[in-house]
């Protein structure tokens, strides 16, 4: 027997379980983790560059531990797409929105307190819970995947959860929550505690209806959150934010470690958002080919979610896992998040995706054979 993590003197808590990730293997056309297939844009590339050399002037020093400049660009951003508007102290940013979700938790969760979150949905939101200390509690979906709205809010009345986590577009099963149902889960919060409800934004660009942002006025208690990892085709940046009521930034800052975001992330984050228009364009082209994969796997006779992602969860598959290995077998990645019956496919390049539905036409085939 090797020596183990359950050897060490662990958390209770984190006896018994795997680190969250995807398997990064190296074949042709990989599919699985929700990244943007474009490389950034050469004259991005190069600004970045100035910019970095810039900020490596300065590296003797702590970076602004208020990240000021940036946040300003980023409640810009926010309010010319949103056209709510937003300031920079409504802004607060880390490395990742995992690291906002885990500020935001180290905040307002912690030992003895709970979140919940509607199941399936994005993993780390509970896998995060956990490491802060913070009970889960796995609330409920329909068989379609979306909220079941009246059951969400009895487990919220009966639970009385500190954190509600709302993922629109949901990760991984694609669909968008109605402004609607996030509302009614927001009132059931504030009636059952109050706590805070938080709307996981990560693929709103990619969306077919806008984003929540102008809910937050009047709702003190709500928080946006959003990256640059996805429609930015940013994941290697580590750079996400929220948007909230300025007492939230405030209070996420007696958690946030000093100087937590580097000079070096901050310079080419700037530089990113100097690019967004450019980087949207992509987006365009990726929601077409979205609704190119919902269009062709219905067609093949796959059941399909409805997706307002840069993926598309699909199936119906007696045993989900063997058709992911087959798929592989053809050399293209996809994911097996453990939704039984579903994989969940990336929209990448055209030539990806058609390598993509070459390799489940082939499937089909075998399996109707
Ligand atoms: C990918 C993803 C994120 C992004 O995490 P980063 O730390 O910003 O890369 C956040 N939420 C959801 C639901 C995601 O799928």
């Amino acid at each position: 027997m090797t020596f183990g993590i359950d050897d060490l003197p662990v958390r209770d808590e984190l006896r018994g379980k795997s680190p969250y990730g995807a398997p990064q293997l190296d074949v042709p056309v990989r599919l699985n983790t929700n990244e943007n297939p474009y490389p950034l844009p050469e004259a991005l590339v190069e600004r970045i560059a100035e910019r970095v050399r810039e900020a490596a002037r300065t590296l003797n020093r702590y970076p602004d531990r208020d990240a000021v400049e940036l946040r300003t660009r980023l409640a810009e951003y926010l309010t010319e797409t949103s056209g709510y508007h937003v300031g920079l102290r409504n802004v607060w940013a880390a490395n990742g929105s995992n690291e906002v979700i885990q500020q935001l938790l180290q905040t307002f969760g912690g030992p003895g307190r709970t979140a919940i979150g509607f199941e399936p949905s994005y993993s780390m939101h509970g896998l995060i819970a956990r490491g802060t200390g913070t009970g889960w509690i796995s609330g409920p979906r329909h068989d379609d995947f979306t909220i079941d709205v009246p059951a969400a809010a009895r487990a919220i009345a009966e639970h009385r959860p500190d954190v509600v986590f709302v993922t629109t577009p949901n990760n991984p099963t694609g669909n968008a929550v109605p402004a609607e149902s996030v509302l009614a889960l927001y009132e059931a919060a504030q009636a059952a505690k109050p706590s805070m409800v938080v709307v996981d934004e990560a693929y709103v660009e990619f969306s077919h209806g806008d984003s929540l942002l102008p809910l937050l006025e009047g709702r003190p208690n709500l928080v946006i959150s959003r990256t640059m990892s996805k429609a930015f085709g940013a994941a290697g940046l580590r750079l996400g934010y929220l948007a909230a009521h300025p007492a939230v930034v405030d209070a996420v800052q007696l958690v946030r470690l000093p100087y937590h975001l580097s000079a070096v992330t901050q310079a080419t984050a700037l530089a990113a958002l100097e690019h967004t228009g450019t980087l949207l364009k992509y987006v365009e082209q990726l929601k077409a080919e979205r609704d190119r994969l919902v269009a062709e796997l219905r067609a093949l006779g796959y059941e399909v979610t409805e997706s307002d992602a840069n993926f598309v969860q699909f199936g119906r598959f007696a045993d989900a896992h063997e058709a992911w290995r087959r798929i592989l077998d053809r050399g293209v990645l996809v994911r097996d998040n453990g939704v039984p019956g579903r994989l969940r496919v990336t929209a990448g390049t055209p030539e990806e995706n058609d390598a993509f539905l070459d390799a489940v036409r082939e499937l089909k085939k075998e399996q109707s054979a």
